[in-house]
């Protein structure tokens, strides 16, 4: 179309590749003309406040694929594009970005060009479209080209866009940075690696349409909380990616991951049920690698972090992440050799009762003797079992162990066993439990499981029902580290809970702590009135056991009492508090004295 237009002008330079026809009233602006003719490749549109065409450079007709031979006029924006070879979806967020451009009225230096992907009908071609403001009375709509393949896969059918959710691929998003690496290496940049956590429970409870449901929510939500000019994409099943630019500071993708988390972790609404999800986010910056696979790996290496510490959380990357990955990477082979090596034990901590000074059970924690690093603790090695899945099977070793175990005590004394989120996730765990306790003979009454918070808070209602089932076989459930998370008083009354373990960081006070302690007897009144006892966990010392009992807390375990301890040495410890017990005798009678 160069050359049909009024006023045409032809750029001195890039005469050959392209030309700027003005379609407006009077000369074009010098400033559009430059801009025009800046860069060759890149085709532009001008137009006014209220949308109208002013004018093009040579290559739209081309990038657009117009369906017309008409020269161009002074027409909406809006119509030029309607007669694109652009598909519809692309069409309305096209229309979106316009209807915020025409908001802004700042001067282009204050406005960050905003960049979306558009797609052609077929998928076949994208372009990408980038707008700013010149002044206050010029819009600009720039289009270049996008490559849609991997560099050296050129003859390669890879797919340009998520069909789930119309984000761009993984194979558009690397492209993306590739070529913002290369082509503004000044601009810093940052990778944002997102992963989001807990969609199992949904789809096994609720189907796999109902589990997409929710990834579509989740990739909107994404695109609510970055600019306009930072690129989502989904990478492959609950994985997703940004790419931030520019971001010269830790501000902007901080910023951008704060309302990530704020947003994915609002409760979604799908076929009638209320679900939560969670969401960890590593971010990397262009000054950690300039490359962009070694950009997205470091991101990701920053995500498993944030997951490691219990998700919800963001992590920017740093250089002790790739030895503790390599380490973690060698625990990982280790750990899944513990359990076939038969490496693992189970030690059992005592509970006590405050007003009886009884032994009334204890709760079986694992540990990993390894071969060469000796005895390591759960807090080490069980966030890497549940990295790599093997806690499944260890949770199952660890219940039936425990069973066996308490099977051979008084029949008086309970056991409470941990289980990770993840035993929860798949679907099986009532079913393990009531094979745990018919193999080992253990009624269900005497055996507690203990579940963090997360749990309810994640997947509400589908975890709720398994609770129902472990407590139609008797089982006992308790709500452990309580104090530690976001579990409010009232989740305690709305879930059916036998006993509350009020974390060490709550109960555990050294000093008179008088707001912890007015939480603690909140929790112990709540406790009473609804029939649910109260333990009070990592008591070390008389002092903190007496303001726990003052506070009006049932039972008590810590090291006040005794670490935990293999099971050669549970008759001594049973006899010793419950003398009457049918254990080994022992001449000391303990008492819980205040
Ligand atoms: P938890 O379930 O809250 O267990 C209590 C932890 O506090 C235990 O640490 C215990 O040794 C420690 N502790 C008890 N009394 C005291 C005290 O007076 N002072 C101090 N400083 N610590 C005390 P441990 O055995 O290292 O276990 C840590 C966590 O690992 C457990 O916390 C639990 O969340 C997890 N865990 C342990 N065994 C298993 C298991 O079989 N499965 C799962 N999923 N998690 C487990
Ligand atoms: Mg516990
Ligand atoms: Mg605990």
């Amino acid at each position: 179309m160069s050359g049909t237009g009024q006023n045409e002008r032809k750029p001195g330079v890039n005469a050959a590749t392209a030309s700027f026809t003005w379609l407006g009233v009077g000369e074009a602006p010098q400033i559009l003309l430059m801009a025009a003719l800046d860069d060759p490749e890149t085709a532009l549109l001008v137009f006014d406040a209220e949308l109208i065409l002013l004018g093009v450079t040579s290559q739209i007709p081309r990038l657009l694929e117009l369906c017309t031979n008409e020269p161009l006029k002074p027409q909406s924006v809006h119509e030029l594009f309607s007669i694109s070879d652009l598909e519809e979806i692309s069409l309305v967020r096209a229309r979106n970005q316009l209807a915020q451009l025409g908001q802004r009225t700042q001067l282009d230096a204050d406005v960050p060009a905003s960049s979306i992907l558009l797609y052609s009908k077929d998928q076949a071609r994208c372009v990408r479209m980038r707008l700013r403001v010149i002044g206050d009375q010029w819009r600009l709509a720039s289009f270049e080209a996008f490559p849609n393949r991997l560099p050296g896969n050129e003859s390669g059918e890879l797919p340009i866009r998520d069909k789930l959710t119309g984000l761009p691929s993984r194979v558009m998003f690397e492209n993306a940075l590739t070529e913002m690496l290369t082509r503004r290496p000044e601009v810093p940049c940052a990778v944002l690696r997102l992963s989001l956590d807990h969609l199992t429970p949904v789809n096994e409870t609720l189907g796999h349409a109902a589990g997409n449901s929710v990834i579509r929510l989740a990739a909107e939500r994404l695109q609510q909380a970055v600019r306009a000019s930072d690129l989502v994409a989904r990478l492959d099943g609950n994985e997703f990616a940004v790419l931030i630019h520019p971001a010269p500071t830790m501000t902007e993708p901080a910023k951008i991951a704060t309302k990530i988390l704020d947003f994915v972790h609002r409760t979604y609404l799908v076929e009638g049920q209320l679900i939560n999800i969670g969401v960890s986010v590593g971010i990397a910056r262009s000054s950690d690698d300039n490359r962009s696979v070694g950009l997205i790996r470091k991101a990701n290496l920053a995500r498993s972090q944030a997951k490691a510490l219990g998700g919800a959380a963001f992590c920017f990357f740093d250089s002790g992440m790739e030895h503790r990955a390599q380490a973690d990477r060698i625990t990982e082979l280790d750990l899944r050799a513990a359990l076939p090596l038969n490496q693992l034990e189970v030690h059992y901590q005592p509970q006590v009762n405050f007003a009886t000074s009884r032994l009334i059970g204890f709760e079986a924690l694992v540990r990993w003797r390894h071969p060469q690093r000796g005895l390591i603790s759960p807090g080490e090695f069980i966030p890497i079992a549940e990295r790599i899945g093997a806690i499944v099977p260890i949770g199952e070793w660890v219940l039936n162990t425990a069973c066996q175990e308490a099977s051979q005590w008084p029949p008086d004394l309970t056991v409470a066993v941990n289980a990770s989120p993840s035993q929860f996730d798949t679907g099986t765990f009532p079913g393990l439990v009531r094979q745990a306790l018919s193999k080992t003979g253990l009624p269900g009454a005497r055996l507690e499981i203990e579940v963090t918070e997360g749990i309810l808070l994640r997947y509400g209602i589908a975890n709720l029902e398994i609770l129902d089932k472990l407590r139609s076989m008797n089982v006992r459930i308790a709500m452990d580290d309580f104090g530690t998370g976001y579990s409010s008083l009232s989740q305690i009354a709305l879930v059916p809970f036998d006993k509350i373990k009020i974390d060490q960081s709550l109960a555990g006070i050294k000093g008179d702590d008088l707001k912890r302690r007015a939480i603690v007897r909140a929790v112990v009144s709540l406790g009473r009135s609804l029939g649910i006892c109260v333990l009070a966990e990592g008591i070390e010392t008389l002092g903190q056991l007496t303001r726990l009992q003052q506070d009006g807390c049932d039972l008590v375990q810590g090291y006040f009492v005794s670490k935990a301890v293999p099971a050669s040495e549970l008759n001594q410890i049973i006899s010793q508090w419950n003398p009457e017990a049918k254990s080994a005798a022992s001449n000391r009678e303990p008492e819980i004295s205040t």
